[in-house]
């Protein structure tokens, strides 16, 4: 459905949805063919997942960087597009993808914003996405005091009693780096076994064995005690009823996230399994002038990880040129060869 201009709108060549690694590294490529760029994402920060979920855990297969932290790597990709100027707009969802009159599209977002554009980018990773919470009467309460579904620093949890709860890969990461500066960690699992990788759920049971981390197994979580926001006691039970009362200053429920498509489900573009399909080639969605890269995207093959979502931006560029420059012929250069700007 096309509706008027809306003449307080933003211009701009593409709206790129999603602000996380593959979202950063499409306005660099972007930019190298000389088209502005708008980034939206829901999140307060840019760096998707690796600024809400690991932004202190080591990435080993970035090419050129033998061990980078996610944090540092959305740094230096922050850094690489800052030449083209990126307009951000953060803390507001995309919320309508609207075809305008005459070509291109009017992006809306939940904060009002309005931004008219060529061509868009979905880069938004798993979609919107936010945790599981843990079903405990008035959890709400101490949520960001001393209840947290993610860890930004390391360093705030120094000398606190620290309880995780959860079986997974972040619990079982989580337990064993919080070890090191946490006053303890208890970690509460509903199995016996943990799903994390067998070498890091190896080094769980030797500390465990040590003494410097508590494995309260198998038991679920069942209540919350304390005030003003601040947990006194976490209290676990088994299916039969056993009870297990934790003190406690922090809670770390890690249950995984629910990944929610949200509106993207709405804008047209053929899926699969909750995923975008595109031509692997170009990242074109069966909608025209709508691209996706990165996780959210699915064809024969795709890995999810960030060295192929770059990729993939590199090809979503070049397919996008002829939209923004229909008059310019596009001819291949290499980033040695052209330059960047101020660089
Ligand atoms: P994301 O990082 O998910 O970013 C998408 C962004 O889009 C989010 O910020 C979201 O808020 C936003 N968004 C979604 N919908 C909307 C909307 N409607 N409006 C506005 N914004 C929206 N990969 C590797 O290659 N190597 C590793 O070692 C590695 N380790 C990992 C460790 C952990 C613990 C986790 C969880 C992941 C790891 N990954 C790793 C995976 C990697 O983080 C993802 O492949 C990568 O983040 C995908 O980037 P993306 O930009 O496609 O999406």
């Amino acid at each position: 459905m096309t509706r008027p201009e809306n003449e307080s709108a933003q211009q701009t060549d593409i709206v790129v949805v999603g602000a996380g690694p593959v979202g950063l590294f499409a306005v660099f490529e972007a930019g190298m063919l000389r088209m502005r760029c708008h980034v939206v994402d829901t999140l307060d920060e840019i760096g998707g997942q690796c600024t809400a979920l690991y932004p202190e855990k080591p990435i080993f297969d970035i090419p050129g960087y033998p061990r980078i932290e996610a944090g540092a790597l959305i740094d230096h990709l922050a850094e690489q597009a800052a030449p083209f100027e990126p307009v951000y707009h953060l803390g507001q969802q995309v919320t309508a993808l609207r075809p305008r009159e005459g070509g291109g599209f009017l992006v809306e977002t939940s904060k009002g914003a309005a931004i008219a554009c060529r061509a868009v980018i979905v880069a938004a990773g798993c979609g919107a996405f936010g945790p599981h919470r843990p079903p405990l009467p008035g959890i709400e309460d101490y949520e960001g005091k001393s209840v947290f579904y993610m860890v930004r620093r390391r360093e705030d949890f120094r000398d606190r009693r620290v309880v995780i709860a959860g079986g997974g890969d972040t619990a079982v990461d989580w337990a064993l780096s919080l070890s090191e500066v946490a006053a303890r960690v208890a970690v509460i699992h509903r199995r016996p076994k943990f799903r994390g990788a067998p070498e890091s759920v190896a080094r769980l049971r030797a500390l465990a064995y040590a003494g410097r981390i508590e494995l309260i197994i198998p038991y679920q979580l069942a209540g919350l005690e304390g005030g003003d926001g601040r947990i006194e006691t976490v209290v676990a039970r088994t299916l039969a009823g056993e009870e297990r009362r934790i003190e406690a200053d922090v809670l770390l429920p890690f249950f995984g996230l629910a990944m929610e498509l949200g509106p993207i489900a709405d804008w047209g573009v053929d899926l699969e399994h909750k995923h975008v399909v595109v031509d692997p080639a170009t990242g074109a969605t069966s909608v025209p002038g709508v691209f996706a890269i990165g996780d959210i995207v699915t064809y024969p093959g795709k890995l999810k990880l960030i060295l192929t979502g770059f990729a993939e931006a590199a090809m979503a560029a070049h397919a996008i040129h002829p939209l923004v420059h229909p008059d310019q012929e596009l001819h291949f250069e290499y980033s040695t060869t052209q330059g960047v700007p101020g660089r």
